[in-house]
């Protein structure tokens, strides 16, 4: 199978080397060392400011999203949350589930977030902003710095959500004056699923200290104490720790995180060139370098993701909700080259001529 959806995507040969070694056991100097490494590069690649911290947490993405809304807000905030897809609701949900008091910025899909879109709420009283940087359900990348420079001027604690725009877009979160980078492994980490990583800002450490959050599995200040010595309060996904772990070195070895993210972006130009002339428009007003949302002119997106899977042997990225019938997206994360891409293109050029694209 050629993956092409958004995650899990597929690992490179150092990964599955990784994988197929027995898992060690964990409370030992050695697999701190690792964590510890693990915490510095996410660091360094998210350009994040001294004294922040990398958290390794054992769920997806989705969890840590959790936590940083249990841990890092309460009953004395007012959350404005960025809405333009499925990712931006899923916050708009764990704020009512928590009770944290919001207001929703709701875009309407495939939209990118303007600055008078967002200055409509500047001096509204809001104490924090929640955002999907990479909106993945519709392609679309938010502008980080300017809706740092808004919370700047607001005084409002900025939480992003960069599960699959971490190494694909450049982060620069002291830049930006982010407090919280949240991503995942199994997105541009190119790892298996299962673990997620919350980094957090000196000002971000103070709230998860200050505020006690009811939960023993997500209590942030409980991983940050344990994280002191590179340890984690539960069994963590062992495995995918050393799978990230490798992942980590190979960026850095082949140049760091700029040149990762010029290569996600290449793939990305390969693959947006390469599509033209086919009846497929861009779904999104600003797309991010991971992943291109299509909308078939002629067809049903559905089919086109069942037709490549079952006849092709290519898994594209079906959209779920309202745009199920009108997108389907490719990724351009992962292991994947150019010559991919002309595979996929040569599948959809096939599709064409048999009256079905
Ligand atoms: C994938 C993704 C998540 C997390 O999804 P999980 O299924 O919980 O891993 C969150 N936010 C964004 C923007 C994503 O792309």
């Amino acid at each position: 199978m050629l993956n092409f959806t958004i995650g899990p995507v597929m690992c490179s040969e150092e990964v599955l080397e990784v994988g197929r070694e027995q898992v060690p056991y964990f409370r030992t100097p050695e697999f701190s060392s690792v964590m510890l490494e693990n915490e510095q590069l996410i660091c360094e690649f998210a350009h994040s400011p001294k004294e922040s911290r990398a958290l390794f947490m054992t769920n997806s993405s989705s969890g840590a999203m959790e936590a940083v809304v249990m841990n890092c807000f309460d009953a004395t905030d007012h959350v404005l949350v960025i809405d333009g897809g499925s990712f931006g609701h899923r916050f708009v949900e764990l704020c009512k589930i928590h009770g944290i008091a919001h207001t929703v910025l709701h875009l309407e899909y495939g939209q990118k977030l303007t600055k008078e879109q967002l200055y409509e709420f500047d001096g509204t009283g809001i104490t924090g902003l929640l955002v999907n940087i990479g909106e993945t359900s519709t392609g679309v990348l938010y502008d980080a710095e300017m809706i740092g420079e808004f919370c700047r001027k607001n005084n409002a604690f900025y939480a992003c959500d960069c599960v699959s725009s971490f190494l694909a877009d450049e982060f620069d979160m002291n830049k930006y004056g982010a407090d919280v980078m949240i991503t995942g492994s199994q997105k541009a980490l190119a790892c298996p699923p299962g673990v997620s990583i919350v980094l957090l800002s000196s000002r971000a450490i103070e709230r998860v200290n200050n505020i006690k959050a009811r939960t023993m599995y997500f209590n942030l200040a409980d991983m940050l104490e344990n994280m002191k010595r590179g340890q984690t309060p539960f069994t963590p996904a062992v495995g995918i720790l050393l799978q990230i772990n490798r992942r980590l070195k190979m960026i850095q070895k082949l140049g760091g995180v700029s040149v990762e993210v010029a290569r996600v972006q290449a793939q990305a130009k390969d693959f947006r060139d390469k599509m033209e002339g086919l009846p497929l428009e861009i779904f999104s007003e600003a797309p991010a370098n991971g992943v291109t949302a299509i909308h078939p002119q002629n067809v049903d997106a559905y089919s086109v993701f069942e037709t490549l899977k079952d006849e092709y042997g290519i898994w594209v990225c079906p959209n779920g909700g309202d745009l199920k019938n009108r997108v389907f997206r490719v990724g351009h994360i992962g292991c994947l080259n150019h010559d991919d891409n002309t595979t996929l293109i040569e599948a959809l050029r096939d599709l064409q001529k048999r009256g079905m694209l």
